[in-house]
């Protein structure tokens, strides 16, 4: 695709965002980070020639290896992905804008030692696993509230932000809305919570009526 072609091809998903928040409100406004896992580079520099800002990746590896290479732009970085606790140090090298997967206490917990070491702190969401998945990471909804609140006392350096959820791996559409409301549901009633991340290709549109106000888009954008 052509820079062009790029261009007219985010319009349409911007559009189709666009439709889907109005639904909610004239307020509601919703986030778009670019999940550039399936793309190098230079794909990352054309999609913030169109005005793209926000982008996330869901392995340390990759992600460093992107954000020294687009060093000179002022990107924010997202890490999306699970952190195992081998690679926490080179994550906060990066400095990145929000961690989006604090998926246990254990991990809560190491990043906020490292992170009181270095003296930093370091936007993030709690994930929750509100589809109830064996393959997925997170805390259980019933669990979550509980762990929210243990987490914003013990890790003072960690700055909550609210909540982010992968939405159930089924085509049956009542079952995803169902695990997209069980988010939103926690979502309001956490304390000074921003973000509700949830939605991806396939299900945006769903995510962002039941609430979500953060899209992290990947296929949709990079494979067509
Ligand atoms: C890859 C990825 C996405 C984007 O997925 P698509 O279905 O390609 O849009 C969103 N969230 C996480 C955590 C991911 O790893």
């Amino acid at each position: 695709m052509n820079t062009l072609e790029q261009k007219r091809h985010f319009d349409t998903i911007i559009e189709r965002i666009e439709q889907a928040r109005i639904r909610v409100s004239e307020h509601h406004i919703v986030k778009i980070v670019a999940a550039s896992k399936y793309v190098d580079a230079q794909t990352v520099r054309d999609l913030y020639a169109i005005g793209q800002r926000a982008f996330g990746e869901n392995k340390v590896q990759d992600l460093k290896i992107k954000a020294d290479l687009l060093d000179e732009l002022p990107l924010e970085w997202h890490f999306i992905g699970t952190l195992q606790k081998n690679k926490i140090n080179q994550l906060l090298s990066i400095r990145p804008h929000m961690i989006h997967s604090i998926d246990t206490l254990d991990l809560a917990r190491s990043l906020q030692e490292r992170l009181l070491r270095e003296n930093q702190t370091l936007r993030a969401l709690v994930q929750v696993n509100s589809a109830y998945e064996e393959s997925k990471s997170g805390f259980t909804p019933e669990e979550f509230l509980e762990r929210y609140a243990q987490i914003t006392s013990e890790c003072p350096n960690l700055h909550l932000q609210g909540i982010m959820s992968i939405g159930a791996h089924t085509a049956d559409v009542n079952i995803v809305q169902k695990s997209f409301e069980s988010t939103r549901a926690l979502f309001e009633k956490l304390p000074n919570a921003t973000t509700c991340s949830m939605g991806m290709s396939n299900d945006f549109e769903l995510a962002i009526r039941c609430g979500s106000n953060l899209v992290r888009l990947g296929s949709i954008l990079f494979k067509h």
